[in-house]
């Protein structure tokens, strides 16, 4: 089985500076490093690494031949990604000496994929694939409808947080992630809890209280704890858990099983500075201690 995709790319630009600048001010940065991002690149890389085939589905600019290349480079099929005339989407990250930052997001060619591109992609999908976007991307409903007439079972994880967006993917939806503050978002929103979305499978994060799993039909509710380490950098770890459930479900696992590998993965995440770069694989998800 595969899963596709519909997901941002990002260049991820961490500047280093003696403070956060103010209005007016010019100031130089004592360094400059630049990461693969993105929430879709990240649960990509993490379904990737999990064992998945894994089609990206999204577009990037003349200047984003480097974070393909580093998809590839991390087991992403890569084939169904556009390069179009857009610059690549990229944060420009301000951090102090303090650890203090400042973000600006410039989504780019992120939201400007077009239809026929999902279209296109969609077509060589097989019925019982998986598929998954985010928040970061044009597109989501027309991709969850097509995926739905397909015959895939559709997953989307409710981030960056935007209530009109969830609301009009949630009826497209066999699958959705929310953590805990995306959850009480869209609680006040709708006036549902997350198992009185109309959606078959609900998982709602919840760091290091682990993570919680509503059925739809059976009204079932299952924990999952996390486990114990000590957090050096939680970036990341959402995405990372999003792509081990989704392949652990593609690899035939029951849910229950699968948010426990994805626990572990998520654990080991926490325990790493980086984001994409640093997902671990399935043989050290398997091999550590925790
Ligand atoms: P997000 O990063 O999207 O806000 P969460 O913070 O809920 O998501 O974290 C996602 C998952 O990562 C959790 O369900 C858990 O398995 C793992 N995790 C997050 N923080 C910790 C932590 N401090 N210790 C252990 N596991 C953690």
């Amino acid at each position: 089985m595969a899963i596709w995709n519909l997901g941002s790319i990002n260049a991820d630009m961490v500047y280093a500076l003696p403070h956060l600048p103010v209005a007016g001010e010019t100031l130089a940065a004592s360094g400059l490093d630049q990461f693969l991002g993105g929430k879709g690149a990240n649960m990509s890389v993490a379904a990737a690494r999990a064992g998945s085939h894994v089609c990206h589905i999204g577009a990037v600019g003349a200047d984003g031949r480097w974070a393909v290349d580093r998809l590839l480079e991390y087991g992403v099929d890569t084939r169904h990604i556009a390069q179009i005339d857009t610059p690549t989407g990229h944060a420009i990250i301000a951090v102090d000496q303090d650890g203090e930052n400042q973000i600006i997001l410039f989504p780019g060619a992120n939201r400007a994929i077009s239809p026929d591109q999902i279209g296109q992609a969609l077509s060589a999908a097989s019925a019982g694939d998986i598929l998954v976007m985010q928040n970061e991307t044009n597109l989501q409903v027309d991709a969850a409808r097509m995926g739905r007439d397909l015959g895939l079972r559709v997953a989307y994880a409710a981030a960056p947080f935007d209530a009109v967006a969830v609301a009009a993917v949630l009826p497209h939806l066999d699958l959705l992630f929310l953590n805990a503050v995306e959850a009480r978002q869209l609680q006040d929103a709708t006036g549902n809890p997350p198992e009185a979305l109309g959606v078959e499978d609900v998982i709602v994060t919840l760091g290091a209280e682990g993570a919680r799993h509503f059925h739809g039909t059976t009204g079932a509710v299952q924990d999952i704890p996390a486990l114990p380490v000590t957090p050096v950098d939680t970036t990341g770890a959402g995405d990372t858990f999003t792509g081990y459930v989704l392949s652990g479900l593609d690899r035939g696992m029951p849910m229950a099983q699968a948010m426990a590998q994805a626990s572990r993965a998520a654990a080991l995440m926490v325990t790493r500075h980086g984001t994409a770069d640093v997902i671990p694989d399935l043989k050290e998800v398997q091999d550590s201690r925790l």
